[in-house]
């Protein structure tokens, strides 16, 4: 497998200098198969450059795995080039929220107040699937499986195997955490995290919101969101090998998610863990 960083920020595109680094876009990811079969996750701002790089290598068969339909991971899908070639065929993957369907949510976002086409525009062969939780599914040999996160809308991870290894994309998701003694609590944090620590367990890759740094996220809860420092906690609870920070806050300049990069390690050091902690940036590329 092969996963390639098109957009890393959480909330809202935050162009400019002080972003250069990691990136200012909004979530998207591109995995590959080893049989170099496409999967995307989340269609934030970033995923109108993939666009552009898909239409070049003339791929034919797309599939787009949304986790929630918050502005951030989907607002890129209007301006998807590839969605306008009649020689392709686009398939969208997501959980009902609300009553609403993928499809419907889709829909919403291209209303004529909102955006000035509609999806009715869309030249390729598009389909629309429905995805539960707690299902695995199996797209273009790799295998797929769903979990439910904490989040004030319906939210889905995804854990993606591929001959034994695997990558988990999870983000929008708050760790339960003991709000009087959260730094100190790790009982409670693996009580209350059980579950998400099983679904994880001993897998090769975490792709996790990083969103807020520990003061930071002393006001932030029910945000649906976690510090980087619950997270480290969690990862090794979940024997994680690598850990790669996501989804972070707009307001976090690159050298304040260096900052963060660097208090992660620093936990993980101090918990005596050999997980290896790398910040997602766009462009970042890893081979699984
Ligand atoms: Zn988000
Ligand atoms: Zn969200």
């Amino acid at each position: 497998m092969i996963i390639r960083f098109w957009g890393t920020r959480g909330s809202i595109p935050v162009p400019g200098r002080r972003t250069l680094k990691y990136g200012g876009n909004t979530p998207c990811v591109e995995v590959r198969s080893s049989e170099n079969k496409l999967l995307i996750l989340d269609g934030g701002s970033g995923i109108r450059e993939l666009g552009k790089h898909i239409s070049s290598l003339d791929e034919k068969d797309i599939s787009i795995f949304i986790s929630h339909y918050h502005w951030d991971h989907i607002q890129g899908i209007p301006f998807f080039t590839p969605l306008y070639n009649p020689l392709n065929k686009v398939t969208f993957y997501g959980i009902s929220s609300n009553g609403l369907t993928v499809e419907k949510e889709m829909k919403q976002q291209m209303l004529p107040n909102n955006f000035p086409i509609s999806l009715d525009e869309f030249k390729s062969d598009t389909h629309f699937m429905e995805l539960n939780k707690n299902i695995a599914y199996d797209i273009n040999g790799l295998k797929v499986e769903t979990f439910i996160l904490n989040h004030p809308s319906p939210t889905l991870t995804f854990k993606i195997t591929e001959a034994g290894s695997s990558f988990i994309y999870m983000t929008d998701n708050e760790l339960n955490i003991d709000n009087v003694q959260e730094r100190q609590n790790d009982t409670f944090l693996r009580t209350m995290n059980k579950d998400l620590i099983a679904f994880c367990s001993n897998s090769d890759y975490l792709v996790h919101d990083a969103m807020f740094d520990e003061n930071s996220m002393l006001d932030k809860k029910g945000w649906g969101h976690s510090s980087n420092v619950s997270l480290a906690q969690f990862s090794i609870m979940a024997n994680i090998k690598n850990l790669v920070l996501f989804h972070y806050n707009p307001d976090y300049d690159d050298s304040k998610i260096d900052i963060i990069l660097k208090e992660t390690k620093l936990f993980l050091n101090r918990q005596n863990s050999n997980i290896n902690c790398i910040a997602s940036k766009e462009g970042l590329e890893i081979k699984i």
